[in-house]
């Protein structure tokens, strides 16, 4: 018989098992149950849609042995089974799911986040057992099929009998050492407390020979005997009304079906009656999902009907911008043999959709209102998923999101909802200014926003990519439109301060034409302005593109040419300004290189590229020697 090696990160997975030092080796229980479930899932639910596949809802089960004299332990299943190929594809080749990620923690992470964060599957068997061997049978062949493995040297596979459908799992018990009592595996009582720590909601009867005692007939003696029992208590946590749930029963549910290390942030668990009757569970989490950002990442309830798992990932249940929500949904109202294609269609799960879309935005808006440090939290972890959501499709859902949206206050230094900063508006103020930039700190020292602080107006910072594209999108909250600070029409000023500088420009037209020139026309006007305090120079712009979005859009693809329309504003109260007045009068070569200098300044506050560097710094130097 061939001896097969493990795929390469297969074996190092099986390494880490085998050597484990992680302490909590009874979860390799929870996993082969979970698998035999699962199993046990796809041989039902087959055999509603395939007229070939007859199975007894009733006869479906787990059954766990012990011997302890020859350390064994079996877990049997009569679920799908295995045939050849699939023993050597899927107990070979490291899980499928969230492989790839995984790949990655290997290397930086020990194993107790690996197991704690992840789960392992099959392969946690090794923890415990020295020897492992699977036998199994699926429903298309009479033919069953051995696999085994004593560990990193590789597995075998060969031809075996086996008289029921189904895999069976022969667990060889570690000797005890010092440092670990794998004798407790061994243990009846040990194992019925695993399973019912574990694996209690488990919808399949898993079931064990116990010892029972019972009085001898017509005596007072008793007398212990054996009986098949099941451990597991079957009802699935949701199915439990919600006062006998315990607050641990919720978060460890969902540490081990999401495999999350921490608590979630949230649970919301309804019942609802109407048109569709149905049952969520949803949470959301504390930190991202590991694989959030990852191109694979798939959005979507657990969709159950009456208690059996119909599908792993409904998306078609959840909006884009909730994706983060993990959790499901079981409903009788929904037909089991339902394709995912007819998913899509089904009315009922439109219902269920929007009802749940609803209650997970009261929800955050509760939190908001009153768990504010929380929802601060949150919105940190996902808050760019709502203000996505908020631009997407035009601006669709806009208003449904609005409210859930914060930005940094320069008067409050915290977070803000619209909503605060519209009641906070000074009188006659009539929008909402915002800044962008690339961090809080870097907005806050932008020349054009000091004059707006300096006035007492609030400004809101934005500093995702996505936020100014957002806020164009959404337009006004409240009857007040949005303005960027950096906008040549957001103005703070009065009509008499207006006509003063009007006049300025007007009478230094050909100076400032002169210097757009000498930018080559790379900014759209040059001017004085009296709104800068201290500073010499700053850059605003005209129209809908603001420097923040030219800089987000030519990052993405397809869209290289964004341009903002700049606006060079040179503060008239500053010295410089006397300065160049003068050169444009005696020296104009002079003039044009103050004009590079200055112009070059104005788009490094702004966090923008120079494009002649070594021209600008050797005129700086040049200054500097004089
Ligand atoms: P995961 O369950 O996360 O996919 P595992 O390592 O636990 O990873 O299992 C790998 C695969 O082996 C499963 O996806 C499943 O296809 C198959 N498998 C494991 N146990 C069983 C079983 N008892 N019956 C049928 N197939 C099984």
């Amino acid at each position: 018989m061939a001896n097969k090696e493990f795929k390469a990160e297969s074996k190092r997975l099986l390494d880490l098992m085998i050597n484990s030092i992680y302490t909590n080796k009874e979860i390799f229980l929870r996993e082969l149950i979970s698998n035999a479930s699962d199993a046990i899932d796809k041989l039902y639910f087959r055999s509603l849609t395939d007229k070939n596949v007859k199975v007894n809802r009733e006869d479906l089960k787990i059954n766990i042995t012990i011997d302890k004299d020859n350390r064994i332990i079996t877990v049997t299943d009569n679920g799908c089974g295995m045939n050849e190929k699939e023993l050597d594809e899927n107990l070979g080749t490291i899980a499928k799911s969230g492989s790839l990620k995984f790949k990655e923690d290997l290397e930086e992470k020990d194993d107790v986040d690996i197991i704690g964060q992840f789960g392992v599957g099959f392969y946690s068997a090794f923890m415990v057992a020295d020897k492992v061997s699977v036998e199994s049978r699926t429903f298309d062949e009479k033919q069953g099929y051995k696999w085994e493995s004593s560990g990193a040297d590789g597995y075998t596979i060969e031809p075996c009998e086996k008289e029921d459908v189904g895999t069976k799992i022969t667990l060889h018990i570690k000797e005890k050492t010092e440092e670990e009592d794998y004798d407790e595996f061994l243990d009846n009582y040990k194992i019925q407390e695993i399973i019912r720590k574990y694996s209690n909601y488990i919808r399949y009867p898993i079931q064990m020979e116990v010892e029972k005692r019972r009085k001898k007939e017509g005596t007072e003696e008793y007398e212990s005997y054996k009986d098949i029992e099941t451990i597991n208590s079957m009802t699935p946590l949701w199915k439990k009304d919600k006062k006998d749930i315990t607050e641990e029963e919720y978060n460890n549910f969902y540490k081990e079906k999401f495999y999350d290390s921490e608590n979630p942030l949230k649970v919301i668990h309804s019942s609802v009656e109407g048109q569709y009757k149905y049952i969520s569970l949803l949470y959301i989490p504390k930190n991202l999902p590991w694989d959030f950002y990852n191109k694979d990442f798939e959005k979507g309830l657990e969709l159950y009907s009456n208690g059996v798992l119909i599908m792993e990932k409904c998306g078609d249940l959840l909006p884009d911008y909730f994706s983060f929500v993990r959790g499901l949904v079981d409903s009788d109202d929904l037909s089991l043999n339902i394709s995912r294609e007819m998913l899509q269609h089904d009315r009922g799960v439109k219902v269920i959709a929007k009802n749940i879309e609803n209650k997970i935005k009261s929800e955050l808006e509760n939190l908001l209102k009153n768990d504010r440090e929380n929802y601060e939290k949150f919105f940190e972890n996902f808050g760019v998923q709502l203000k996505f959501g908020a631009y997407n499709n035009f601006g669709m859902n806009k208003d449904k999101l609005k409210d859930l949206l914060l930005f940094y206050s320069s008067t409050e230094k915290k977070l803000v909802t619209f909503k605060e900063y519209v009641s906070r508006m000074k009188e006659g103020q009539t929008s909402i200014y915002y800044a962008s930039g690339e961090s809080i700190d870097k907005i806050d020292m932008l020349p054009q926003v000091e004059s707006f602080k300096d006035k007492g107006y609030e400004v809101l910072y934005l500093t995702d990519n996505i936020d100014e594209f957002t806020l164009q999108i959404i337009m006004d909250y409240d009857g007040k439109s949005f303005a960027n600070v950096s906008q040549e029409s957001s103005d703070i000023e009065s009509e008499e301060e207006k006509k003063v500088i009007e006049k300025v420009n007007e009478d230094n037209k050909d100076l400032l034409s002169f210097m757009k020139e000498t930018l080559n026309n790379e900014v759209q006007s040059v001017r004085f302005t009296h709104k800068l305090k201290n500073h010499p120079v700053c850059l605003t712009n005209e129209g809908f593109i603001s420097v923040g979005m030219e800089k987000t859009l030519n990052a993405m693809q397809n869209n290289q040419n964004a341009k903002a329309q700049m606006v060079l504003e040179i503060n008239d109260n500053h010295e410089i300004a006397k300065k160049i007045r003068f050169l444009y009068q005696t020296d104009k070569e002079e003039f044009k290189k103050y004009s590079k200098i200055l112009y070059a300044q104005a788009r490094l506050i702004e966090g923008l590229e120079i494009e002649n560097p070594t021209e600008i710094s050797n005129l700086v130097c040049e200054y500097l020697s004089k």
